[in-house]
């Protein structure tokens, strides 16, 4: 028994999320492959805006954001009225789950969707609600099927973290057409900017043609300021009217105002981070591949990797623990048999591919 006070129901069914490695005790020199951050690390131009920001620590920063939006508006040719930024973007997505669902509503996903989906319903109360994949890839079809009465938030990591798989534009417009008007469609494109393809659109004609429709982006991932918490998401104006009303006033520090401007201006590292991409990913599927591993169709800065029984991804994520090389295990995504592995530099590709080499051997 216990008389103190307790959470509202919903809360301690959370399984806290439990983010990637970072360290190894005893190794100096850790190869950090867990959390699909940077390979090549942040613009220099943001470095020097960030330390700048230094200087002014004990002022209050921008409440509304107001340059970081009108920039980010002319470098994707948005409306900045309709931008909102966050600490991290998954600040928004939190917000957004509280302003539009609570007890008794549900918020849809997909199986091995990102977790921080159903973690904010539960938070809010509301009812997650899983709908299957085909192939390791959202099923608009699935989808649709388990929309109710009660569902108020649909959520779309596009491409998806863990499995990296995507919908094409169409697809992501047949799942927005077949949804009531009231549900609110959520396209999280956190690692857009890494996507060669031509039939792909991260959410901006979408987001700007309905009402119901929200794009959500973030600096953690290509921009590779992933420690400084920047995300922003695209909406109607109700919906930047809704979440400026519960929005934390002073939500995004100063210094990361400064810092994301600087790396929006800064396409020279943007491409060289693509560029970078589009060499090392194919590369290590490749080679993993050659090894008679299995890989999803992967299209952001990471792989997913089969192994045939979850012990072996035991064993392979403890072979390369050893040498100092940290991946994602991914169970808690209803992934057991698999490994994510983050795209990093060339030497830590190479040291990755030998090392799973090795253990394929052992
Ligand atoms: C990394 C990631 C984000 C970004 O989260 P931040 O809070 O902006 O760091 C959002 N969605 C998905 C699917 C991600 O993998």
């Amino acid at each position: 028994m216990n008389d103190g006070p307790s959470p509202r129901p919903g809360i301690l069914d959370i399984s806290p999320y439990v983010g990637g490695e970072a360290k190894i005790p005893g190794v100096a020199r850790v190869i950090r492959l867990a959390s699909n951050e940077s390979a090549l690390g942040p613009s220099p131009r943001a470095l020097a805006a960030y330390a700048a920001a230094a200087a002014e620590l004990h002022r209050y920063p921008d409440g509304n954001s107001t340059d970081l939006r009108a920039t980010l508006g002319r470098h994707y040719g948005l409306d900045p009225a309709r931008i909102v930024c966050g600490a991290g973007s998954d600040e928004l997505i939190g917000l957004l789950i509280r302003c539009y669902a609570g007890p008794g509503d549900e918020v849809l996903y997909s199986r091995h969707g990102f977790l921080l989906y159903p973690i904010n319903a539960l938070a809010a109360g509301a009812t997650p609600v899983a709908a299957p994949e085909t192939g390791l890839t959202v099923d608009v079809d699935a989808m649709l099927a388990r929309v109710t009465k009660r569902t108020k938030l649909v959520f779309i990591a596009n491409p998806n973290n863990p499995t990296g798989t995507y919908i094409s534009r169409t697809e992501m417009q047949r799942l927005h057409a077949g949804l009531p008007p009231s549900v609110m469609l959520v396209i999280d494109a956190a690692y857009a900017e890494f996507v060669q393809r031509n039939d792909f659109d991260p959410g901006v004609e979408l987001a700007d043609a309905a009402e119901n429709v929200v794009m959500a982006r973030t600096f953690s991932k290509i921009f590779a300021l992933a420690s400084l918490r920047l995300g922003w998401v695209y909406c109607s104006p109700r919906v930047a009217d809704v979440l400026n009303r519960v929005r934390p006033p002073f939500n995004v520090n100063a210094a990361a105002q400064a810092a994301g401007i600087a790396a929006l201006e800064d396409v020279a590292s943007v491409d060289r981070a693509r560029e970078h991409n589009n060499i090392w990913r194919p590369w290590l599927e490749r080679e993993l591949a050659g090894l008679g591993l299995e890989l999803t169709r992967a299209v952001a800065n990471f792989v997913l990797v089969r192994f045939r029984r979850p012990h072996d991804v035991e064993g392979a994520f403890s072979f390369l623990h050893a040498r100092g090389i940290l991946t994602r295990k991914v169970a808690a995504y209803g992934l057991p048999e698999y490994l994510r592995i983050t795209i990093g530099t060339e030497e830590e590709m190479r040291a990755v591919l030998s090392a799973v080499k090795d253990y394929m051997v052992s």
